[in-house]
């Protein structure tokens, strides 16, 4: 078989890049990597390249491309070093790519996505902040571009393999799948779903990320344990798969097996379930309509004995309830809830903050920000707009709390 895709991964450093590398490097006859892109570890990504034969790397600004150089193997061809952030949403639309991996963690990567939309290409979406600020711009451009959109978030991908299979489906569907009823979406409840309520306010940033299931980015661990990380899936189903907010409900299941659900008329409850290991849905996006090897073991049921599954408790988990209301309150919520969560997890990761400090910081900047909260921006532009300044205001919140 001649080779399918040339991949472009914007974030291809970051676990979901390291793990996208891992499924392609298993399909030499169907996937090859075009371009890579990294913010920090640019060792990492000469290493990469090189192993690669990546054509086009992406670095943020003139003392990474000196790092890259560095650290590129002699004797090896070097790769085409582009520079900046318009680059990077070029590379994405680079005529010489068929697929992009959006997987850029945070609001930083909705410009890279958006362009890759733009260009109607297939868009592997791990970076669900770009959803979140962005829905309705996003899906709109798949839509009129006619890309061909695959959620990779584990959640997201099991609902898309359970709604309907039918010739026709759409990438960006205008109503909710016919015969469905609700989406399901499973939780872990993260690493303090049992800790008592008095000692969350002493957790530390490693706690914080000790995920008891999945190993990921410092920031989605983060987003996992306040369960801030459900709340953006909630918005990110809802765009997804043209759903109304309520018919998603959360439902918590520790075990990380059961990795979504879709409820039908009928009552039949279709279920994905797999071990958690990102390489499964991502292998699905890559391989997608057919089914390629990903690296996963098997699923030994008969080992895990039992699966649980109970309500969230929206006490424990505030960030929870303010982005249920953000939904409902409309974009501009949706843009300063994610923003203002972006700076706070970067202060509790840095030490300035406390983890309970997190949802207060946001829960202001949503106060704050009421006025805009039901606005729908019309172009990328003034988005981030309203993403700096939240920001802004998020890092003055920050500053007098520490
Ligand atoms: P990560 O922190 O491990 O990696 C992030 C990547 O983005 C790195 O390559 C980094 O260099 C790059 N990056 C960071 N800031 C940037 C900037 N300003 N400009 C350009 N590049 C930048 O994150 P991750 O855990 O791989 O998550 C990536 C995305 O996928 C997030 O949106 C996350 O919510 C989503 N996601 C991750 C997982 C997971 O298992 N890790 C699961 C579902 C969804
Ligand atoms: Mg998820």
């Amino acid at each position: 078989m001649s080779v399918l895709h040339r991949l472009c991964i914007l974030g291809s450093t970051g676990s979901i890049g390291v793990s996208t590398l891992d499924v392609v490097g298993r399909h030499p006859d169907r996937l090859s990597v075009y371009a890579l892109t990294a913010h920090t570890r640019i060792e990492a990504l000469a290493a990469q390249a090189a192993t690669h034969h990546a054509r086009v790397v992406v670095v943020p600004d003139d003392a990474a491309r000196a790092r890259f150089m560095a650290a590129w193997p002699s004797g090896q061809v070097l790769p085409e070093i582009r520079q900046g952030a318009q680059a990077l949403a070029d590379t994405a639309a680079d005529p010489e790519v068929t697929a992009v991996m959006a997987a850029i963690v945070g609001a930083a990567g909705l410009p890279g996505a958006l362009a890759a939309a733009r260009a109607g290409k297939r868009v592997l979406l791990a970076n669900k902040e770009a959803l979140v600020a962005a829905g309705a711009l996003f899906m709109g451009a798949v839509r009129t571009h006619g890309a061909q959109l695959l959620p990779i978030d584990s959640e997201h991908n099991a609902i898309f393999q359970c709604l309907p299979q039918t010739p026709d489906r759409s990438f960006a569907p205008a109503e909710p799948a016919p015969g469905v009823r609700r989406l399901l979406l499973t939780a872990s409840g993260g690493p303090f779903r049992c800790t008592a309520l008095s000692q969350l306010e002493h957790v530390t940033p490693d706690e914080a990320c000790a995920h008891p299931n999945w190993r990921m980015g410092r920031k989605i661990s983060v987003d996992s344990a306040t369960m801030l990380n459900k709340g953006l899936e909630v918005i990110e189903a809802h765009w997804l798969f043209s759903m109304p907010v309520d018919r998603i409900q959360v439902v918590v299941h520790p075990q990380s097996v059961v990795h979504s659900m879709v409820e039908y008329d009928d009552g039949s409850v279709l279920a994905q379930l797999g071990q958690p290991d990102m390489r499964t849905p991502i292998a699905f996006g890559l391989g997608f309509p057919d089914r390629i090897h990903s690296g996963v073991g098997l699923l030994e049921l008969t080992r895990l004995g039992h699966l649980d599954f109970e309500a969230p408790d929206l006490v424990r988990f505030p960030c929870l309830r303010l982005s249920l209301n953000a939904l409902k309150q409309g974009q501009g919520a949706c843009i300063t809830l994610n923003a203002a969560n972006e700076v706070a997890v970067e202060g509790f990761l840095n030490g300035r903050l406390r983890y309970t400090q997190i949802p207060a910081i946001i829960e202001q900047c949503l106060e704050d920000s009421a006025a805009g909260a039901s606005t729908t921006p019309e172009s990328l532009d003034e988005v981030l707009e309203i993403d700096s300044r939240t920001r802004r205001m998020a890092a003055q919140l920050c500053r007098q709390a520490a």
